[in-house]
């Protein structure tokens, strides 16, 4: 089995955004070679995640909308008590999750019609990275 990393760094304009990364993790599958195993795109962050889904602009408001509701930006978490401001940046990162993979079948990416890969920033402003990792023969 042969192994192909790479790493790509986002530094958003805004505190919290969402990246269709699916052509860039296409290209670095494309470098690596390998026509059939799997890619894992993985976060290297905390307040960031990676997932799977479509890239229609109501939907990805309605994520940030889920998101908000579910794990809402408050001045209380306890996380504060250590002079951070980001405890909701956390809950969002693990309600998304950090990591997918991603199978490969005869060279390109094998998803779905409808399913892109996202980089979710929940803190940003900053530079963040993401691993891509190629796995396979
Ligand atoms: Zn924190």
């Amino acid at each position: 089995m042969k192994f192909h990393t790479e790493y790509l760094t986002f530094n958003t304009e805004k505190h919290r955004t969402y990246i269709n990364i699916t052509d860039k993790v296409a290209e670095i599958l494309v470098q690596s070679g390998i026509q059939e195993g799997m890619v894992l795109v993985s976060a290297m962050h905390i307040t960031a995640g990676v997932y799977v889904n479509d890239a229609e602009s109501g939907l990805i408001h309605d994520i940030d909308d889920w998101l908000e509701k579910l794990a809402p930006y408050r001045a209380d978490y306890r996380h504060h008590w250590t002079g951070e401001t980001n405890g909701d940046s956390h809950l969002k990162s693990l309600l998304i999750g950090h990591q997918v993979l991603v199978p490969v079948t005869a060279g390109k990416l094998d998803l779905g019609t409808w399913q892109q890969i996202y980089y979710a920033e929940f803190d940003g402003q900053r530079p963040k990275r993401v691993l891509v990792k190629v796995m396979g023969e």
